[in-house]
């Protein structure tokens, strides 16, 4: 499997498009979330898109191989991918910086090959700006997700690479 994160609008989403169309061999791994769908987004493609108390339940019957509180939303990465990473196939992960690492220990546990890779914006003003640009977020969700950004920057050590997002396809 390969794990890609990085801080909110640094363009993870951009990236895993790009790499799923060079790379068909490779499957994405759709989480389940309590957020709402923004207009682009589709039940099943993008996300499950889940209730708090359905995904309260999930996590209290083992459903999720990790799964974290990312701006005041849950997200979880589903157990069922795991049986399809014992078959063998290539699965792709996008998840924030604490699903990363729940991942990145997970595999050596279980002595499977993960690849992870984190994404930086070439600068903080650079994220602000893309965060903004892309127009999905109030201005509460937008603080939360900058704030979040200089954490999540800190951990990046962790990860086998550090790619600087700042020309797409060089980045791809
Ligand atoms: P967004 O709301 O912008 O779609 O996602 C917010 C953050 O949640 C992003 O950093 C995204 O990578 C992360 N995320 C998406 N799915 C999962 C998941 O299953 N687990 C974890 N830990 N984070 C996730």
């Amino acid at each position: 499997g390969v794990v890609i994160s990085g801080p909110s609008g640094v363009g993870k989403g951009t990236i895993i498009k790009a790499v799923l169309l060079a790379r068909p061999d490779f499957e994405l791994s759709i989480s389940y979330c309590t957020r709402k769908p923004r207009e682009y987004e589709k039940e099943g493609v993008d996300y499950f898109f889940s209730s708090s108390s359905s995904f309260k339940k999930m996590v209290a019957s083992h459903q999720f191989i990790e799964w974290a509180e990312v701006h005041e939303n849950c997200y979880g990465t589903p157990v069922s991918v795991m049986d399809k990473i014992e078959k063998g196939q290539k699965i792709l992960f996008e998840v924030d910086v604490q699903g990363a690492k729940k991942l990145i220990a997970l595999f050596a546990e279980k002595n499977t090959p993960l690849l992870s890779i984190f994404l930086t914006p070439p600068s903080a003003e650079i994220l602000s700006t893309r965060l903004v640009g892309r127009g999905t977020e109030n201005s509460d969700s937008m603080s939360i997700r900058l704030k979040n950004a200089n954490k999540e920057m800190e951990d990046s050590t962790t990860f086998n690479e550090v790619i600087v997002n700042d020309r797409i396809d060089e980045t791809v």
